[in-house]
């Protein structure tokens, strides 16, 4: 796929806002030479065109009537040891928000034009630089929620899962080449004698693959987040945990756009663990038909979390309401928290587990007291990382395109696998083998059209 173009481009590439220092990236054939036209040194003769390459240079830059507009530092990276692989400048100024603004519109005058989001990753992948995969990591990398999400993307963006990818695929093309040969010419070469090994490797692929894919449903923690749900019937203690979650020192706590206007959504990162709490009605019998749909929205919410924090008060015997709520819990996707134990205790989690429909964990706990903070913790981290994925440099999917391309593999190969099993003929294998081959390629970015690649990049903020 070929459809690079070079016309040299700028953006922001630092937040547009109040900072001290605020960067305009340029980049392209003619990147210097733009550079050159906005940028004098203070004795206004060393020219950046003479510039070795990842140098720095102090001096202004200059409207065209040659008024200094800010005061500023330049690097010089030359292709392809740059970030797009092409001339690279960046220009470091003071960080007001119009002070950058009048910068960039210098550079545009003098001759660049503005970058589209993420036209500057799509360069580093247009350009050979990186694969798709991984220009989709500094994506992932930059929307991190929590150190395991950076962590992840961070290996990705260095080729993690592109290495396992081209490895799988090497050996697909071998056995396809093999296949191919020995239809070609049957007198000298059979693969039948190969056609365990072929069994054996297919075995091997259809394993990693599947962990791939498994990692996803961890991946999704991982990057976006637990979405979790405080039940329990009014004066269970609800309120008092999510203040208890969000006010803490390690919480990082963020509010998101776009969520139901009447249900409160906040995102707290415990240690490695995002979860996005929402605080809803409590979940109760009533006859008021306000209250009844605030009741029908908590239930829909708890029917779609991945996690439900479940508080009972234990300084109360269990009411119905309690023990239809513990009933409708669900295991592996929820934990009960046996609140208010600082008073004396009426109900204990022998009373509770009468009513689980499955294992699910029971913690004694205070709100108040913040006793159990930590065993909550470990439950969740038991949960939801230990679980599924694992700390250590496993690679965990958190790209849906991703899980689908490496779904289809695993459907050829599954065919396959059947085929071979069934003893057919061998133009069966390959069919198969290159389908997967496909499927596996489109994830770092072979044979993929025009569209997607914009599509994808297109995600992207500006001056990435
Ligand atoms: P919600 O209706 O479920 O949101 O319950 P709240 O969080 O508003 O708590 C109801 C009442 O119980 C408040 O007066 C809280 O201060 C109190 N409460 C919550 N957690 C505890 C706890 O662990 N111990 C004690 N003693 N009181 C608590």
């Amino acid at each position: 796929m070929k459809f690079t173009e070079n016309d040299t481009i700028a953006a922001i590439s630092t937040a547009v806002s109040e900072a001290g220092i605020g960067i305009i990236r340029i980049s392209g054939s003619e990147a210097v030479e733009v550079a050159d036209r906005v940028f004098s040194t203070p004795g206004g003769k060393k020219k950046l065109k003479d510039a070795e390459s990842h140098t720095v240079h102090y001096g202004y830059v200059r409207d065209e009537n040659g008024a200094v507009i800010d005061e500023v530092l330049v690097t010089v990276m030359r292709a392809p040891r740059s970030y797009t692989a092409e001339d690279t400048v960046e220009i470091s100024c003071h960080g007001g928000v119009l002070s950058v603004r009048r910068v960039l519109e210098t550079v545009l005058e003098a001759g660049a034009r503005i970058a589209e989001s993420g036209e500057f990753t799509k360069r580093a992948f247009l350009n050979g630089r990186i694969d798709l995969s991984e220009a989709e990591a500094v994506m992932s990398y930059i929307q991190s929620k929590n150190d395991l999400a950076m962590k992840n993307s961070l290996g990705q963006m260095r080729g993690s899962l592109s290495s396992r990818i081209e490895k799988i695929r090497g050996e697909m093309l071998y056995f396809t080449a093999y296949i191919e040969a020995s239809l070609d010419d049957p007198e000298n070469l059979s693969f039948e004698e190969h056609i365990e090994e072929l069994s054996e490797k297919n075995r091997g692929w259809l394993d990693e693959i599947a962990a791939l894919i498994k990692s996803a449903e961890g991946g999704r923690y991982i990057q976006e987040g637990v979405r979790t749900v405080i039940v329990g019937r009014p004066n269970a203690g609800k309120s008092s945990l999510m203040n208890l979650l969000l006010g803490q020192d390690r919480a990082i706590v963020t509010d998101i756009a776009g969520t139901t206007r009447d249900v409160l959504t906040e995102t707290v990162t415990l240690d490695s663990i995002t979860l996005i709490l929402t605080d809803t009605a409590g979940i109760h019998h009533t006859d008021d038909p306000v209250e009844k749909i605030g009741v029908e929205r908590a239930r829909q919410n708890f029917e779609e979390a991945d996690l439900a924090l479940c508080m009972i008060d234990s300084s109360l015997e269990l009411n119905e309401d309690d023990i239809e709520i513990l009933k409708s819990l669900k295991a592996g996707k929820s934990i009960v928290l046996l609140n208010k134990t600082d008073l004396e205790t009426v109900t204990d989690a022998a009373h509770v587990e009468k009513y689980l429909p499955a294992d699910i964990r029971i913690i004694s706990f205070s709100a108040t007291e913040r006793t159990g903070y930590e065993e909550l913790t470990d439950a969740l981290k038991d949960m939801f990382i230990s679980g599924s994925v694992g700390y250590n440099d496993e690679v965990v999917i958190t790209n849906e395109r991703h899980k689908r391309l490496l779904e289809q593999a695993q459907d050829s190969l599954t065919l396959l696998r059947g085929s071979l099993l069934e003893g057919r003929s061998e133009d069966f294998f390959t069919v198969d083998l290159m389908d997967a081959y496909e499927a596996l390629g489109k994830i770092i970015g072979e044979s993929v059209g025009e569209d997607l690649v914009n599509e994808i990049f297109s995600r992207f903020c500006m001056g990435k």
